[in-house]
């Protein structure tokens, strides 16, 4: 009897029973303790492949995004070859750690792309000009920057008595994870309105009717969080230049929309 036949965990019991349902070919000149160390190993040979192929098979299937979102979410480096100013990034497109950026300091400390400045400076200045007041109150974000506002969400909804796994959860609902915010391309700008000056609904009001002359758009609307996963933010303005931003207007297509429009 070969020496590692104990070796092998499949049941005495079920390495038999499929012997005898012929499985293997019974030959009698074979000891019986050599028939059943063959058809143990046989055996280990066909779980490892079953295994496999079951790994494959919910690798490839669709209900993998359903098991394992976490496996298949980040995959995928945002796409740029549109143009920089077109660049998608949420939750399913990450940032690529290379990601370059030049920033252009604002009066009240907040940066953002140089190359986004101009019209935005202009956008605010017409803004003004008809009376509102309005400010930037987030524009780039360093990925540490991002991961201490996703870190300080955690521990506020812990605080008020969740679950870890709860707090992460329902904090990610309002705080991009690391590496998938808008924020951290310097294209996008969270804008307050300075209520000492107008209404908040005065300023967003204002914004969703002129920000696509000055290449901004409202990058979640109320109507696309299903498309976009985020929910509505009013004061999330993203620019992809005056072009794409009058079309996506027209269209009321949001950004993955739009992309998707021009593949
Ligand atoms: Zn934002």
């Amino acid at each position: 009897m070969p020496k590692d036949t104990k070796r092998l965990k499949i049941p005495l019991k079920f390495a038999k029973k499929l012997y005898f349902l012929q499985f293997f070919h019974y030959n009698a000149d074979i000891p019986e303790e050599w028939r059943i160390f063959l058809m143990r190993k046989m055996l280990k040979r066909i779980n490892l492949f079953l295994f496999f192929v079951l790994v494959v098979l919910v690798v490839v299937s669709p209900l993998s995004d359903i098991l394992f979102p976490a496996l298949t979410r980040l995959i995928h480096p945002a796409e740029s070859s549109l143009g920089w100013n077109l660049i998608l990034v949420n939750g399913e497109h990450y940032i690529p750690r290379d990601y370059q950026v030049n920033l252009t300091e604002l009066a009240n400390g907040q940066k953002v792309d140089s190359r986004i400045y101009p019209e935005l400076q202009a956008m605010f200045d017409e803004a003004r000009r008809q009376g509102l007041g309005l400010y930037v109150a987030s524009g780039y974000r360093t990925t540490e920057k991002q991961r201490e506002l996703l870190e300080e969400k955690i521990a506020e909804y812990k605080g008020q008595g969740h679950s870890s796994k709860e707090a992460k959860t329902l904090a990610e609902r309002w705080v991009a994870v690391p590496g998938t915010s808008e924020h951290e391309l310097g294209i996008s700008v969270d804008i307050n309105a300075d209520t000492d000056v107008c209404t908040r609904e005065a300023l967003y009001s204002w914004l969703g009717e002129n920000a696509h002359h000055y290449g901004f758009i409202h990058r979640y609307p109320a109507d696309k969080t299903e498309i976009t996963g985020v929910i509505n933010e009013p004061w999330h303005y993203r620019y992809v230049g005056k072009e794409a931003a009058q079309e996506m207007y027209d269209l009321g297509v949001c950004l993955e929309e739009y992309i998707e429009s021009l593949k």
